[in-house]
């Protein structure tokens, strides 16, 4: 039995984590890792969401219940609000078709499938995604028949955004094409479109019937700010472009393991809606029949409560503040002490947890066995594995492989 199924290669961050962790230098650094670390390189439980814990432990009126299909009501609603804003008009006018899912991986997921069943394709099944992109994007299409297809997105030469190329693909390609698009803090480059350029883009997508598939895994995340993460968004749904939105707590409130996130899908009308959402709840029945419920659990008492609301965003604050102030400290360091060859303005420039260096892969891979740092080959670093104890000794790093 299973004679013919070949060995697939690991998952390279995965790898990457293992070989940190079997590094016995004391100065090493992982860079590779998504997820955030407080300055001492440790995992953080945001305050807000140990108290909401607390609250949910002594709640003697809960259970283990199986939760709706589509999720637990609150969470969704409150979710929805989250990323469309309070006064969205897609919501008031009951447009908006949300669904709890396993976190932002399972709201691209149960988009890509929705999609794959109900687009009204003209052609071969097609989706236009971001060169380069979180390389799970194109796993997830590709599992439910969808053909990724790369639009061209970072300019090495500038370290920024080849918007020309962006915009001419989004001209070029076929009317009703669908676009994947980052909402904010674009996934590995940590570069986003001003919202000037946002602004083209929407109008393009609208004049050739684009399709904008939204994922939003970092709201709130890229500046501290969640209403400033979440404004390409708000302002696609309010000109009309046609969209779905896949929205993950896993970054913003730290919940990575809990799984959870939403899908929000806008119709033109409340009616669509209705049938949009009863065909979600059908596809959710046969993949997961219900999503878990302790994770939405506590994002919905910190979405609903305005106390705990408002604690929620000092936390976020408080990451986002981190990893900005690490930027600055890097970019200080390469530019200010140590004269770093090359400009550095994109360490600044860019947002969220990730950056783009412009390290060239030969580069990368000294850094990992020269200095004990290590990034995936692509230059691309998380800025949340550095802090106040490691940033010189990797600003020191990267200038002598550079210098090299
Ligand atoms: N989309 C993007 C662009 C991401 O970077 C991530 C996290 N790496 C996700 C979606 C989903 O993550 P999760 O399933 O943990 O919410």
């Amino acid at each position: 039995q299973w004679q013919s199924v070949p060995l697939a290669p690991p998952d390279s961050i995965f790898q990457l984590t293992a070989a940190y962790k079997e590094d016995t230098f004391n100065k090493k650094i992982n860079l590779g890792v998504g997820a955030y670390r407080d300055d001492d390189n440790k995992p953080w439980i945001l305050p807000v969401v140990k108290e909401a814990t607390r609250i949910l432990l002594n709640d003697e009126t809960l259970d283990h219940e199986y939760l709706p299909i589509t999720g637990l009501p609150e969470f969704t609603t409150a979710a929805a609000k989250l990323i469309l804003g309070p006064s969205s008009p897609a919501l008031a006018e009951g447009r908006v078709a949300s669904v709890q899912t396993i976190s932002g991986t399972g709201a691209n997921h149960l988009g890509a499938l929705f999609l794959s069943r109900f687009y009204q394709w003209t052609g071969e099944k097609k989706v236009w995604l971001s060169n380069p992109t979180w390389a799970n994007h194109h796993a997830i299409f590709k599992n439910v028949g969808i053909e990724p297809v790369e639009y061209p997105y970072y300019d090495p030469k500038t370290i920024g955004l080849d918007f020309n190329g962006f915009v001419n693909a989004l001209k070029t390609a076929p009317d009703r094409s669908v676009f994947l698009l980052h909402g904010c803090a674009h996934n590995p480059t940590g570069v986003d479109p001003t919202a000037e350029q946002w602004t083209t883009i929407a109008e393009i997508m609208l004049a050739k019937k684009h399709y904008a598939f939204l994922d939003c895994a970092y709201q709130g995340f890229a500046s501290g700010d969640l209403d400033k993460d979440a404004w390409a968004v708000r302002f696609f749904v309010e000109k009309g472009v046609a969209l779905l939105v896949c929205q993950s707590f896993a970054k913003n409130a730290g919940l990575y393991g809990e799984r959870v996130g939403a899908l929000h899908l806008v119709s033109a009308t409340e009616e669509a809606s209705a049938r949009v959402k009863s065909q979600l709840s059908v596809l959710q029945r046969s993949e997961i029949s219900n999503p878990p419920s302790h994770g939405a659990r506590i994002v919905s008492l910190i979405l609903n409560d305005p106390a705990m609301f408002e604690g929620w965003k000092r936390d976020i604050e408080t990451m986002a503040g981190r990893i900005i102030e690490m930027r600055k400290e890097l970019f200080r360091l390469l530019t200010e002490e140590l004269h770093t060859p090359g400009n550095w303005d994109h360490i600044v420039n860019q947002i969220g947890m990730f950056s783009f260096t412009g390290i060239n892969p030969s580069q990368s891979k000294a850094l990992t066995r020269e200095a004990h740092v290590y990034l995936t080959v692509n230059g691309r670093i998380s800025m949340a594995g550095l802090n106040t104890h490691n940033v010189q000794y990797f600003a020191e790093s990267l200038d002598k492989v550079v210098r090299q």
